[in-house]
């Protein structure tokens, strides 16, 4: 296994569970199922108990391996030197179960139907573009931008709609932007998570080859996950563009008031999607666009920026549910600490966070008093 000579080093202090000051567990698989397996680092004794013979790859093993959300809680908070590759060892023994075959069956599923249909939801190409049917966004020719959706807000019902916010702002701020709809296929961010780097490969190769065919130089994503793979895994296989999350656009946009905004007295808290914020590193552009707002109160929950926690859905969760749902689901119990601060609206940049947060919203009945809204949206509806 890659990273087998340094898996040994972890100490088991148990530093990376935690936020920064040590005030509240941050690693989401920990703090939903309470076993000291389940945190970074009994994650990473497990593997070593593992390499070394003395655990078996049984069903729970594997349902431990694919519980971490990849949210990189522990890349920010293990005080070691080998902490910034915590998440690619997760990653590499993902890799060797699935080289072996002994996957949970929801992580079977997800790669077998990206392999068959190059998307989770088994549905045809054809209707990648739909949602794009009543927005002015056109296909992709020659513009500008490429507008990458992703399979997420190309086929969830509610992740469709921040799709089409995003795009009709896009469009509305004079950008030129076009989509792919049926020549668009997966990202992979997913895939590479769950340890199929095979397919993984296939489809960044597939991407690389119609983005290139098509002429693309810059790329705008909807999705924080497929920002994550083009920016970061992409070039080392010759896929080099110019990547940016929707928010890094739309932010001097806003901030250069090239768009007119009217008074909107909303009281909103921003949850940082992991793959945005940790992953790469992008506090400040999902909250200069909030801030530039007029009439707009931002306020910050407890865990918020490098310390945000995660939804629950990273790493293949949001497709595969391992993290599972209840009372104590990170996505609950975000909401409930979304709800501390006073705001009415949680303000996302992901379209899986959306869905998450928004599903969590309806389990903890609070539809009368939160409302998740994408920051595309946010925007829209303060449009004078
Ligand atoms: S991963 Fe780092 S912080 Fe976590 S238990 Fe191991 S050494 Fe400690
Ligand atoms: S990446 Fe996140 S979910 Fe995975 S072990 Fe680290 S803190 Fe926990």
């Amino acid at each position: 296994m890659k990273y087998a000579d340094i898996v040994h080093r972890c100490f088991r202090c148990g530093y990376c569970k935690f936020t920064g000051d040590y005030t509240d567990f941050n690693c989401p698989a920990y703090r939903k199922f309470r076993f000291e397996t389940y945190s970074p680092g009994g994650r990473m004794w497990l593997i070593r108990g593992w390499l070394n013979g003395e655990i078996k790859n049984s069903e729970r093993f594997q349902e431990i391996l694919f519980s971490c959300a990849t949210c990189a809680n522990c890349v920010e908070h293990c005080v070691f030197t080998f902490s910034e590759d915590l998440v690619n060892i997760f990653i590499a023994a993902r890799e060797e179960l699935v080289a072996e075959g002994l996957i949970p069956p929801q992580v079977r599923d997800y790669l077998k139907a990206i392999h068959v249909n190059g998307n989770p939801y088994k549905l045809p190409a054809a209707e990648r573009g739909k949602w794009a049917a009543e927005t002015p966004v056109e296909p992709y020719r020659d513009q500008e931008y490429l507008f990458y959706v992703g399979c997420v807000g190309s086929y969830d019902e509610r992740a469709v709609k921040m799709a089409r916010a995003v795009g009709t702002l896009l469009m509305k701020a004079g950008l030129s932007i076009g989509i792919l709809g049926e020549k668009e296929t997966c990202d992979g961010n997913e895939v590479r998570a769950m340890g199929e780097s095979g397919l993984f490969e296939q489809l960044a190769e597939q991407n690389i080859r119609t983005f290139h065919d098509m002429g693309v130089k810059k790329i705008i994503t909807l999705d924080p996950h497929a920002y994550n793979a083009f920016k970061n895994d992409y070039p080392p296989l010759g896929g080099e563009f110019e990547v940016f999350h929707y928010t890094q656009i739309l932010a001097p946009v806003i901030g250069g008031r090239r768009i007119l905004l009217k008074e909107c007295p909303l009281t909103v808290t921003y949850h940082d999607p992991c793959y945005l914020g940790r992953h790469n590193k992008e506090y400040e552009a999902p909250r200069s666009i909030l801030k530039a707002i007029p009439g707009l109160e931002l306020t910050e929950m407890e865990r918020n920026s490098e310390n945000a926690f995660c939804c629950g859905g990273g790493g293949g969760n949001f497709f595969t549910d391992i993290l599972g749902k209840g009372e104590e689901s990170p996505a609950r119990l975000r909401v409930r600490e979304a709800l501390d601060t006073g705001a009415g609206v949680i303000a996302v940049a992901c379209p899986q966070c959306a869905k998450m947060l928004e599903d969590a919203v309806k389990s903890e009945g609070l539809e009368d008093r939160l409302k998740v809204m994408d920051i595309a949206e946010i925007v829209t509806g303060c449009l004078s």
